[in-house]
């Protein structure tokens, strides 16, 4: 592995969101080739980003995507709400 997966993570909406540059960018997208966890995570908040702009939300900014996942992890116990059901599949691939 190149890249920790928790430094891989942090960086995932980065990356959706356009905001990380090219070289951090390569090294993500090297470790995210290599690690199943973090292409489930790519996945999950791909689809959880197209969501959102299908319904006319501007992307996450980082702060934000932090606070939704400090939710996710506080929902894992919980019963999922249909909004978040693209989340709770992330979380169960996690
Ligand atoms: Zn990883």
């Amino acid at each position: 592995m190149t890249m920790k997966c928790e430094r891989a993570q942090t960086q995932v909406m980065a990356y959706l969101s356009g905001a990380l540059d090219a070289s951090s960018a390569a090294r993500l997208m090297e470790h995210i080739g290599q690690c199943p966890t973090c292409r489930a995570e790519l996945d999950c908040l791909r689809e959880v980003t197209n969501t959102l702009s299908g319904l006319g939300v501007r992307p996450m900014p980082e702060s934000a995507a932090n606070r939704v996942r400090e939710r996710l992890a506080e929902n894992r116990s919980r019963p999922r709400k249909p909004f978040f059901s693209g989340i709770g599949r992330c979380a169960l691939a996690g």
